[in-house]
């Protein structure tokens, strides 16, 4: 049997109906932007393989550093022990986000980050024995895929089995100039029993790169920090220098109370999530009272390999090379994006940082099933590239580390399978 048929036998693959599927493309090689099939193609990443890859692909450094690590300690329990890749990760971390940031939580991934950020949240207001347990959430939020995190989400296809037994959240329409007064109103309407407010920071990745204003956003936060309502910030997408900066948070003038990371923050090398909180959540905790204790832990929690991963990342993160590759994206994405605006095909283009997106136009309206996407997927793997559309929304996510040429190569192929797919 080859790969893909072994594949087939023994694998069930995330959000893929398996009975309809192709077979899966065994990839056995990455180098930067690209990856290497079992028979010699060659697949330009374009979406840093969901998001993640932000150094592209088996970078040597972070190969390096992990590898030492791995020869040095590779794991140890985290509750009664600590090691210095996790204190250096926290220390280093820390110093690039709003200064309230001073505690660090590690889990696993971005959903494990946002339970964490939930429990943190509601369990501050019932140590001190008061009833805030709503939570308030931007529709077609995306934060995750475990109860807490679907929870929050907007409620769609992905989230329907499960309905009944998801908790109830108030769902606002993120914030433009127009609807801020009525936003806040039905916030003041609630406030008393909202425990926190947690949203995706300026962009809602897995909705289709949906973007809103940070002068909207930040008036929001300013309004639930008066109603007593505390903010968690879920930077799992937007972090390490996707959105132009390095954090959605440099766009903002109202600082969170927490904040969660996971996605670029191993550089997409090793599982990792982060939840970071201010010493005010920290300091509702400490007690004598056992009760008031953070019950929250996982087998793997702060693995001393990820953690090493998360360092060597922010180093080639915060290297002059790479800020200056990721202005450059900016400006290739703003320019390219500027020319799209002129094609009729297209509507609804954004773009922010080195994220830049589209709405392919159907006669059907948009939805996630649309057929288009799969069409598009399909088209643009043909070229060599890898593109997942989201229904008929079309982005680019590149890794950093992506060169002018590259991206040139990229919108020629857009611009060639747009008139293409002329309706
Ligand atoms: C991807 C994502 C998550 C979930 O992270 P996983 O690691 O896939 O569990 C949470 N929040 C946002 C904003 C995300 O984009």
């Amino acid at each position: 049997m080859n790969l893909q048929q072994r594949d087939r036998a023994v694998n069930w693959h995330p959000y893929t109906q398996m009975k309809t599927a192709g077979d899966a493309i065994p990839i056995v090689r990455g180098k930067g932007i690209y990856l290497f099939d079992d028979v010699g193609n060659k697949y330009l990443d374009a979406v840093s393989s969901w998001w993640v890859t932000i150094h592209g692909h088996a970078h040597p450094y972070i190969a390096q550093r992990v590898f030492e690590q791995l020869n040095t300690l590779e794991q140890v329990i985290f509750a009664g022990f600590t090691h210095e890749p996790a204190i250096q990760l926290s220390e280093n971390l820390l110093k690039l986000l709003p200064e309230n940031q001073e505690k660090v939580f590690y889990s696993d991934n971005g959903s494990t980050a946002v339970e964490v950020s939930l429990k943190m949240c509601i369990q501050y207001w019932s140590n001190q024995e008061k009833e805030k347990k709503k939570i308030l959430a931007f529709k077609n939020a995306y934060h995750g895929d475990t109860f807490g995190a679907m929870s929050v989400s907007g409620r769609s296809v992905w989230t329907k089995p499960f309905g009944e037994m998801l908790f109830e959240v108030i769902f606002i329409d993120t914030p433009t100039s127009e609807n801020l007064e009525s936003l806040k109103s039905i916030i003041k309407d609630h406030s008393a029993e909202i425990a926190c407010f947690i949203y995706e920071p300026l962009v809602q990745g897995a909705a289709g790169m949906l973007m809103h204003e940070p002068e909207d956003l930040s008036e929001l936060m300013k309004f639930c920090r008066e109603q007593n309502i505390l903010l968690i910030q879920d930077e799992v997408f937007t972090g390490f220098g996707r959105t132009g900066k390095l954090f959605a948070a440099n766009y903002l003038t109202e600082k969170p109370d927490i904040m969660c990371f996971s996605k670029g923050l191993t550089g997409g090398t090793m599982p990792m999530g982060i939840t970071t909180s201010s010493n005010e959540i920290f300091s509702a905790f400490l007690s004598d009272d056992k009760y008031k204790t953070l019950f929250h832990g996982h087998s793997f929690t702060a693995n001393p390999l990820a953690c090493t991963a998360a360092l060597a990342s922010m180093e080639l993160l915060l290297k002059e090379e790479t800020l200056h590759q990721i202005d450059l994206i900016n400006e290739k994405h703003s320019q390219f994006a500027d020319m799209l605006k002129k094609d009729a095909l297209v509507e609804n283009v954004r773009q922010i940082g080195t994220i830049l997106a589209f709405d392919f136009k159907t006669e059907n309206g948009t939805s996630y099933f649309n057929n288009i996407g799969k069409l598009l997927y399909e088209e643009f793997l043909k070229r060599g590239i890898i593109m997942r559309p989201l229904g008929n929304v079309m982005y680019l996510v590149p890794p950093y580390c992506i060169t002018s040429e590259e991206l040139d190569f990229i919108y020629q192929n857009i611009v060639e399978v747009l008139s293409k797919f002329k309706i």
